[in-house]
This record gives C-alpha cells, structure tokens and sequence, in this order.
C-alpha cells in the first residue's frame, strides 16, 4: 500500500514554499536567467561595483521597477541603475528593438510601413539593425534582438 502523506499528487500543496525561490523579489514574477556579464554592461558605472555573484535573473513583469536580481545574494538592480529603457517595462523611451545598434521599435514599424519591409533581413538593411551585433552584453536579457525585431513588424503588418 502507497502512504500518501502530500495530500494530492498536483504538486499545488507545496507550491507556495517552492514559489518565491528564483522569483523577482519584489513583484514575486518569474524571472528569465541573464548571464551576469550582461548584467555588469548594462547596469550604470556608479552601480557595476555591486554586481555580485552570477545567479542573475531578469523581472519580466512591466510594472515592476526591478530590473535585475540575484537569486543567491540578494542583490538588485532597479530601472534608474540600469543604463537603457528595457523594452518591455512600462513607459520605456525610447523602446528599443535592437540594442546593439540602437534602432527603436518605431523605426521598424516605420520600415514596414513607409518602405514595405517583411521580413527581419530587409528591416536590417533598412534601418542597419542587427550590425556589429554584441547581444550578450548590449541586449537586456543578453539575447539576440531578432525575435524582438520580429514582433515590430508584427505590429507594423498589424497597421497596415
Ligand atoms: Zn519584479
């Protein structure tokens, strides 16, 4: 005979002491893993002393003020330490798509719709998106900004 001592076999007993390990501090979001090299280029000169230990995530929630956490330590880094808009944060200005070479999601939109471009390689060549590409250091989440480039022209193709 099994003994079942966890009640239910869902896992949703036990989710709440499991729950804030690994989340955003202060929203208590999930956050996306970032490599801490990204962290130290992005954070602002005053603050990159601080950027200690490399368990760092990203909040993705858009309200939240956090930017960067660390899940060991304890260490956060707020919008106003970080040297860029984060894209997907609330009132983000400028909005970049492509961090490396520093084109808006406006611009994008703008190639799609002024110029007809459908696809990722003609918004690079339109607006030189996507040149000299450096995403691990330069893009917030240290990924590369084509899925991000995408989406803009998703928006775009949306307005037409
Ligand atoms: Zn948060």
């Amino acid at each position: 005979m099994i003994k079942n001592n966890n009640a239910c076999s869902c896992g949703c007993c036990s989710q709440d002491l499991v729950q804030t390990k690994g989340n955003c501090p202060v929203c208590n979001n999930k956050g996306e893993a970032v490599g801490k090299v990204t962290v130290e280029h992005l954070v602002t000169d005053d603050n990159r002393k601080a950027v200690e230990g490399d368990q760092y995530r990203i909040c993705l929630n858009e309200e939240c003020d956090v930017v960067y956490y660390n899940v060991d330590n304890g260490v956060k880094f707020l919008k106003n330490q970080i040297k860029v808009p984060i894209w997907f944060k609330k009132d983000a200005n400028p909005k970049y798509a492509c961090y490396c070479s520093k084109v808006t999601e406006e611009q994008v939109i703008e190639a799609v719709l002024k110029h007809g471009a459908k696809t990722v390689q003609e918004v690079n060549v339109i607006t030189g998106a996507m040149k000299n590409s450096n995403c691990k250091e330069n893009n917030p989440m240290g990924v590369c900004c084509h899925k991000i480039i995408q989406e803009a022209i998703n928006k775009g193709l949306a307005m037409k």
